[in-house]
């Protein structure tokens, strides 16, 4: 599949929405390379939470944010999950831990660390194109992405691929806390000032509830073609 050179493409939707496995899956069928901005956020969370910064600290967690962006690696093997690494460190389990996605998303809300991060997801995003994934990519990052897409499904289903996967893991988390750890995510993501979760008026909205991950893949690239963003 040809693709026009630094092709991004935006996609965004809240927690569990499919995003993350569409992402790797459209990554690899187009042969680009996979930028995952909620495991950044998560990463500075994780940091964070081991230096014990305070979440309301803006300068402090900016500087977590600097030490971050300097050395955060993703590797995406072929036949395996994104592995992350923090310098020499993987931390690809420690960013989905419980402890890290209670605090993420007020973490995430710091306008210091959106700025950072923001800087490292254009470094890595821009040249030789990417597919882009998170909350505000379309909206902030990547606002001339010429293909953005908007997952979503409803927060009952997306509570129980999120309780599947985590069961899948060995998590012993209830859905219940679950569906409480998704609500108040989402909530926050959407109503914070800076960058907020929304949709871009331009994004192409796919419901992913009861659809199979291929099945989005597909619409993804058939709007790609019909673009002629792709041959
Ligand atoms: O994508 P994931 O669920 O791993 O993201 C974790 C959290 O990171 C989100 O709930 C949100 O608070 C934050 N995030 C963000 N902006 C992004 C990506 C993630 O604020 N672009």
């Amino acid at each position: 599949m040809e693709t026009g050179r630094d092709l991004v493409i935006a996609i965004d939707g809240p927690a569990a929405s499919g995003k993350s496995t569409v992402a790797i899956e459209l990554a690899r069928r187009l042969g680009l390379s996979l930028v995952d901005s909620g495991s950044m956020y998560r990463a500075v969370t994780l940091v964070a939470l081991e230096r014990e910064v305070p979440f309301d600290a803006e300068d402090p967690l900016r500087e977590v944010a600097e030490w971050v962006s300097a050395n955060f690696r993703m590797e995406t093997p072929v036949d395996d999950a994104p592995r992350v690494f923090l310098a020499d460190r993987e931390v690809t389990d420690e960013i989905r831990s419980s402890e890290v996605g209670k605090a993420v998303s007020p973490v995430s809300a710091v306008p210091g660390v959106r700025d950072e991060m923001v800087r490292l997801q254009r470094c890595l995003g821009g040249p030789g194109g990417a597919v882009v994934e998170g909350r505000d990519i379309g909206t902030a990052v990547f606002p001339e992405a010429p293909l953005k897409v908007f997952l979503e499904a409803p927060a009952d289903e997306r509570s129980c691929r999120r309780f599947e996967e985590l069961r899948g893991k060995g998590g012993n988390a209830t859905l219940e806390e679950v569906e409480a750890e998704i609500a108040k995510r989402d909530s926050i993501d959407s109503s914070r000032e800076h960058s907020p979760l929304s949709r871009a008026p331009d994004a192409l909205l796919i419901d992913t509830s009861g659809i199979g991950v291929g099945d989005v893949v597909d619409a993804i690239i058939s709007a790609l073609r019909e673009r002629g963003l792709i041959s």
